[in-house]
C-alpha cells in the first residue's frame, strides 16, 4: 500500500464523507493508515498536573473550575516549583514521557506567577521529560519565553465546531483560540488542540471541528479527543456523555485526516472498558495520560494501565522520540 499523503486541503464534503462511512470500514482503514506512519503498540504517556486549580473567570459550561458555577473544587494558589518538580519525578517514575502543566488561567499574565512557572518548564525538561503546558491566551513573548524555558508542546482545545461553540462559552470566542493557537505555532511550539464529545452537540460539529482541525498546517502535533465528564454543578451536569461508538468514531476520523498527529484518548477514558480502550487504540489513538487525576477529573489508576499495556502489549514512547521507525 503506498503511503497515504499527509494533507491539509481537506473539504467539509470530504470529512463528512470519512465520517459517515459503515464503522467498521472506517476502524479498519484508519487502522492501517495508522500502521502505516506509527510503529503498533507504542503510546505516548503523559501526565497532567494541575498547577493552579480552581477561580478560573471563564464560564465553559463543562468545567469544575469555573468561578461561575458551584462544583464544591477546592481551589489552589499557583503551586511551589519544587512540588511540581517533585511531581514530575513521579510520574517519570511511574512511565510518564511528557509532563503536563496546568493552570485554571484566562490568559497569561506577566508577574511573578510566570516567572515561577517558566522555572517550573525549567526543571521537568532537565529531568529529561517533554514538557507540555496549558495555561489560557498567550501572547508572542510569552510563547517564545516559554519556548525557550524548554517547553515542548502548548495545550489549547478548540473544544467543538466554531457554530456550537458560543453554547458552551461565552467569555471568549472561537477566534481567540485560534488566535492563540496561532501564536503557540509562530513560537516554534508544537500544537496539542481537539475537543470534547458530548457536549450536546451534533453530528455537523464535530464534522465541523474535525475539518477545523484537519485544515490547520501543519496539523497540530496533538489531538486530545475528550469524552465529557460531567461535573455536579456545571451546566452539563447532566449531559449523557458519548457512546464508545462515536468516540471510536471521532478517533478513526481524526486519524485519518491527520495521520502523523498524536491521537490522545484524554479525558473520560475511566469510563471506558479495558476493551473499549483497545478498539480505540486499534482505530488511532496513541496517546493517554497516565494518573489518577485529569485536572479535577478522575481517571485510570496506573496498576489498572500497567496491566491493560501488559495484556495488549503496549511499549510507552520514549521522550523526544518523534517518529519511531514503523
Ligand atoms: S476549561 Fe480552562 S478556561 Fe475554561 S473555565 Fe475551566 S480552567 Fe477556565
Amino acid at each position: 500500500m503506498e503511503k497515504p499523503k499527509v494533507r491539509s486541503d481537506w473539504t467539509r464534503a470530504e470529512v463528512a464523507q470519512l465520517y459517515q462511512r459503515p464503522l467498521l470500514a472506517l476502524i479498519m482503514e484508519a487502522a492501517a493508515v495508522h500502521r502505516e506512519f506509527h510503529p503498533p503498540g507504542v503510546i505516548q504517556t503523559c501526565t497532567l498536573l494541575s498547577v493552579k486549580t480552581g477561580g478560573c473567570s471563564e464560564d465553559c459550561a463543562y468545567c469544575a473550575q469555573s468561578v461561575h458555577y458551584q462544583t464544591g473544587v477546592k481551589a489552589h494558589k499557583l503551586l511551589d516549583v519544587t512540588v511540581v518538580e517533585e511531581a514530575a519525578r513521579r510520574a517519570k517514575a511511574a512511565g510518564a514521557t511528557r509532563f503536563c502543566i496546568g493552570a485554571a488561567w484566562r490568559e497569561v499574565r506577566p508577574n511573578r506567577d510566570f516567572a515561577n512557572l517558566l522555572e517550573m518548564v525549567r526543571r521537568v525538561r532537565a529531568l529529561g521529560l517533554e514538557v507540555c503546558a496549558t495555561l489560557g491566551m498567550l501572547v508572542p513573548w510569552q510563547a517564545r519565553a516559554l519556548r525557550e524555558a524548554g517547553l515542548t508542546a502548548y495545550n489549547h482545545n478548540l473544544d467543538t465546531s466554531a457554530a456550537y461553540y458560543p453554547r458552551i462559552i461565552t467569555t471568549r470566542t472561537y477566534a481567540d483560540r485560534l488566535r492563540t493557537l496561532q501564536v503557540v505555532r509562530e513560537a516554534g511550539l508544537q500544537v496539542c488542540t481537539g475537543g470534547i464529545l458530548g457536549l450536546g452537540e451534533s453530528e455537523a460539529d464535530r464534522i465541523d471541528l474535525l475539518h477545523t482541525l484537519a485544515t490547520f498546517e501543519p496539523h497540530p502535533e496533538s489531538v486530545p479527543i475528550n469524552r465529557l465528564v460531567p461535573i455536579p454543578g456545571t451546566p452539563l451536569a447532566k449531559a449523557k456523555p458519548p457512546s464508545i461508538w462515536e468516540t471510536v468514531r471521532v478517533i478513526a476520523t481524526a486519524r485519518l485526516l491527520m495521520p502523523t498527529s498524536k491521537i490522545r484518548l484524554a479525558a473520560g477514558r475511566e469510563s471506558l472498558s479495558p476493551v473499549e480502550q483497545a478498539l480505540c487504540f486499534v482505530a488511532g489513538a496513541n496517546s493517554i495520560f497516565l494518573g489518577e487525576r485529569l485536572l479535577t477529573a478522575p481517571n485510570v489508576p496506573l496498576e489498572a494501565d500497567q496491566a491493560l499495556f501488559e495484556v495488549l502489549g503496549i511499549q510507552a514512547q520514549p521522550a523526544f522520540a518523534e517518529n519511531l521507525p514503523t
